[in-house]
């Protein structure tokens, strides 16, 4: 257990989300681990108040790193609202809509508010001391994972309301521009990668290494937030090997499920929920490596556009217009295969394109031989959004 804690820790920091100072956790098991970190310490006992009184076994508190930190600061003084008499900040990306809905808002770290707000929420945004709480049912991982989706939405939200601000409220937007400059610099990745295993894969052992070079790879350049994403792969033909549901894309090793390609066994259960749109995309484009991820930037960009039209809202699941970035297709769709979800919006749009931008959702980029081509796509992509966002701030 006590690695297990170990391995939370490097991985909050590894992400840039928080120091080990900062955290505070509590894991139970058949006894209870814990870890208070020294800026934070005086927390632990409303923690353990808050798990001895809910029906879970792991929660974190802390304190995020910069640019994380600043976001929240900056969002809890202009982005709460108010629903059902709790207060709670509604970020408008995919990740929150799936996840949480909205994030209710604490005042003060109490076990009695705590509790109140993770009844019904899995994560909780704390004004004094600044910080984020979230909770796991059966394991640590939840926690970590309700965690890192915390400052990807909050993230997300606050770059976004920063553009809109500039034709709303330039006064505001003048003050909050110089966080958002910081911020964006602060934030982490995209790294440069270097040169990935070459293809094609000779046989399918070949092939589940590259997929777990590329896995590791997307996760380590900061362009999926651990769990957030999926890779594929079609093989020989016939056979597509695809990243399970929920799993962190760095812990692939026995975490991909193998899926004839037409569709004729039910051996998918396991297999990522976008496995039908990865499916439509073999069939129907010659690409042979597909990966997915969500790159905050180019997140935001998506969800930024200038027209007036009657779909605003609604704008992520049935806009029929034809937009892009850098050229990239930019189309609609939700998560699933119901009549707006991306399966009819991404393979067609992967005709004529490497790569496809979903709407307040993520990227899916194609390649050929290998992933080389679209893991340095992706980076390039996200780099390109975040000059193009510099360029709209000024
Ligand atoms: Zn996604």
């Amino acid at each position: 257990m006590i690695e297990v804690i170990r391995k939370y820790l490097w991985k909050l920091q590894r992400d840039g989300l928080c120091r080990p100072e900062r955290v505070v956790l509590a894991c139970l098991d058949d006894d209870l681990y814990t870890w208070a970190g020294d800026e934070v310490r005086d927390q632990f006992e409303v923690l353990k108040g808050v798990l001895e009184g809910m029906n879970i076994n792991s929660l974190i508190f802390c304190v995020p790193e910069e640019p994380y930190y600043s976001l929240l600061k900056e969002l809890l003084e202009y982005g709460v609202c108010v629903s059902e008499g709790t207060e709670v900040i509604v970020p408008e990306d995919c990740e929150t809509r799936t996840f949480f809905h909205e994030i209710p808002v604490l005042n003060r770290l109490t076990v009695k508010e705590a509790i109140e707000a993770l009844s019904k929420r899995k994560t909780a945004v704390v004004k004094s001391p600044l910080g984020i709480l979230s909770y796991g049912t059966v394991s640590l991982e939840q926690a970590y994972v309700s965690l890192s989706s915390t400052c990807f939405s909050t993230s997300v939200k606050f770059f976004y309301d920063l553009l809109v601000l500039k034709e709303s409220e330039l006064l505001r937007f003048q003050q909050m521009k110089e966080t958002g400059l910081k911020a964006l610099k602060a934030l982490p990745g995209p790294r440069a990668v270097g040169s990935l295993m070459k293809g094609p894969p000779g046989d399918r052992l070949e092939l589940l290494g590259m997929m777990e070079e590329a896995g590791a790879v997307l996760v380590n350049t900061g362009l999926v937030d651990s769990f957030f994403g999926n890779i594929s792969a079609l093989f020989r033909d016939s056979v597509i090997f695809i990243s399970q549901t929920g799993v962190c894309l760095d812990e692939l090793r026995g975490a991909i499920d193998e899926v004839p390609l037409d569709g004729t066994s039910t051996t998918g259960i396991t297999a990522s929920s976008e496995l039908p749109t990865h499916r439509a995309i073999y069939t129907y484009t010659g690409y042979r490596f597909l990966l997915h991820g969500h790159p905050k930037i180019t997140v935001v960009l998506s969800m930024y556009c200038e027209r007036e039209c009657e779909y605003r809202g609604e704008c992520y699941k049935r806009c029929p217009y034809r937009r892009d970035l850098f050229g990239v297709p930019v189309v609609p769709g939700e998560i699933g295969s119901g009549a707006t979800s991306i399966v009819r919006t991404v393979p067609e749009a992967f005709e004529g394109s490497d790569a496809v931008i979903v709407t307040g959702h993520g990227i899916f980029t194609a390649g050929i031989v290998d992933y080389n081509h679209p893991v340095q796509r992706m980076v390039e992509i996200e780099k390109l959004s975040r000059l193009r966002y510099t360029e709209l701030l000024s």
